[in-house]
């Protein structure tokens, strides 16, 4: 006798089947509800609050302007008398709104000071003793490393005007061979301390490889700018001497961020020395 089949396997498969999509239906709806994944998406729509710019960080209202492309060489000017004397700038020639920001001795090692030449990009010159300098020299390496270029300034810092020519010679070809093996180039420029300098120093420094004796117009003090010559603003082309021979308060930092705003002010930016001489 056939007996026809009992509806329960066809309930069950039925069964099954809605099983499997609400199964479905809920896993779907476990996995959209799931903490994490909220918390992803939570993430994910909320607004982060801006970065602060390194121009902010370090005292500036306005980013600095990004110097001119690289200029075209030109002659210097104060052209020696003969070839054998090196000439001696205050400025450069230049109609790029741009001015030179250097630094002497290397008395100050403010690691903060190399993250500002770092997060700025400035280009700064810095014109080192060695009896200054010390043990300091990593601490210009880590400045080199982020773009400052490394000059001299002699090896004991002495006032050099009247000195007889083999002392100036040795002041300042022997600074040339310590920042050779300190920073595995020669330098081509010089920065006579205080400033004072005789045609014997321009004699030495031409036989001891260097292209320009580098004065400056303006130099800033603690608070303010002052100026060795003409009108009491600044030019392009200028070359601004950061607090000379001075360890006293404000730090660089400071007083650099002092700088940076009064340049800016005046529609300028900082270019590299190097790249103009
Ligand atoms: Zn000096």
């Amino acid at each position: 006798m056939r007996t026809r089949p009992t509806p329960t396997p066809r309930l069950t498969l039925a069964a099954m089947t809605a099983l499997t999509l609400l199964t479905t239906t809920l896993t779907g709806c476990a996995q959209s509800v799931d903490p994490i994944e909220r918390l992803g998406k939570k993430a994910a729509t909320r607004v982060n609050p801006p970065a602060q710019a390194p121009y902010h960080r370090w005292g500036l209202t306005t980013p600095l302007p990004a110097a001119p492309p690289h200029p075209a060489p030109r002659p210097l000017p104060g052209t020696p008398d003969t070839p054998a004397l090196t000439p001696v700038l205050t400025t450069i020639p230049t109609t790029d709104k741009v001015v030179f920001l250097t630094y002497d001795d290397g008395a100050e090692r403010d690691p903060r000071f190399v993250d500002m030449v770092r997060e700025l990009r400035l280009p700064v010159s810095l014109f080192l003793t060695d009896t200054v300098v010390g043990p300091g020299y990593g601490h210009f390496a880590r400045l080199q490393s982020v773009g400052a270029n490394i000059q001299n300034h002699t090896l004991d810092h002495p006032a050099l005007r009247g000195l007889p020519y083999p002392g100036q010679r040795a002041e300042i070809c022997g600074q040339q061979d310590k920042l050779r093996s300190r920073f595995g180039r020669r330098p081509h420029l010089f920065r006579p301390p205080y400033g004072t300098y005789d045609i014997t120093t321009r004699r030495a420094a031409a036989d001891c490889g260097i292209t320009a004796i580098i004065l400056w117009r303006a130099a800033m003090g603690p608070t303010h700018l002052t100026y060795t010559q003409g009108s009491p603003h600044l030019h392009p082309g200028d070359i601004i001497a950061v607090a000379p021979d001075e360890t006293t308060p404000p730090g660089l930092r400071t007083r650099t961020a002092r700088l940076l705003r009064q340049i800016q002010k005046q529609g300028l930016t900082v270019a590299r020395l190097e790249d103009y001489v």
